[in-house]
């Protein structure tokens, strides 16, 4: 059989990357290339155009509420082929900033960012403190706990869409629904940076496996990796927040 093949897409990481979520993308590379699957990157600067139909996998990364504004216009072009893109099964993985802007809108401080609207999910700024801690949750996607990072101004209302997961620790989507994130097709939508996969490898397992499937279409069992260390990782994170509450930092941080 002849080699599998994956090809990445990551949206404007120029202006979308915070706090390593191209880390992100090496953790895909990798799991892929420890099974042999060829994974191939293509990085999208803003005025670069976008071919969908050549993409198994997008990822659009978390960014400042500026970085947001400068790629809303760009967005807003590419919107109908984004959409088609994951009605029909595409893979997404969106991190904060890129989370918000799958959604219909993010309101700020300085006014409206309106959102690609894919997703039924809005944003507003929250107008006391920022959401900033380690943050650790149960997800129906991993049989680990899903350990990261968030830091954020927006509070997210997913109204009746699935959430990615339920908060053991930390703040997640607006600090009071208890829940993070959200599950729309195959998008994943998160306020955790991190990065994300190497410290979940069950979730950078799912994304492979679900655009393996696409592509194929076929069902793909992936080899299993060697992930003690991970998961030794993972275990200290759980240990070291469960049971105790989160008090997020009241302070003005620039994001
Ligand atoms: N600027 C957005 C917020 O503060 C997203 C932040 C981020 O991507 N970390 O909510």
């Amino acid at each position: 059989m002849d080699k599998r093949k994956l090809t990445i897409g990551h949206l404007y990481p120029d202006l979308l990357n915070l706090y390593g979520d191209r880390g992100n993308i090496q953790c895909l590379k990798k799991r892929c290339q420890w099974r042999e699957i060829e994974a191939e990157v293509i990085c999208y600067e803003i005025d670069d155009p976008i071919d969908f139909s050549k993409l198994d996998l997008v990822l659009l990364g978390g960014g400042s509420d500026r970085e947001q504004m400068l790629v809303r216009d760009k967005l807003q072009e590419i919107r109908e082929d984004f959409r088609e893109y994951v009605e029909s099964g595409g893979v997404v993985i969106a991190i904060c900033g890129g989370y918000q802007l799958l959604g219909n809108y993010y309101d700020t401080e300085d006014g409206r960012i309106e959102g690609l609207g894919i997703i039924d999910l809005e944003t507003e700024r929250g107008k006391d403190y920022r959401l900033i801690d380690n943050i650790v949750l149960e997800s129906e996607l991993s049989s680990m706990p899903v350990v990261g990072f968030e830091n954020h101004g927006g509070r997210t209302n997913i109204k009746n869409n699935r959430p990615f997961g339920k908060v053991i620790y930390g703040s997640g989507n607006d600090g009071k629904s208890g829940y993070e994130g959200v599950i729309y097709k195959n998008v994943i939508g998160t306020y955790l940076h991190g990065p994300l996969l190497p410290k979940n490898p069950e979730i950078c397992d799912y994304l492979i496996k679900k655009a393996l499937e696409r592509k194929y279409g076929e069902t793909i069992e992936l080899k299993k990796l060697d992930d003690r260390e991970e998961k030794e990782a993972n275990e200290y994170i759980y240990q070291r927040f469960k049971g105790k509450v989160s008090k997020p930092q009241n302070q003005e941080q620039l994001v």
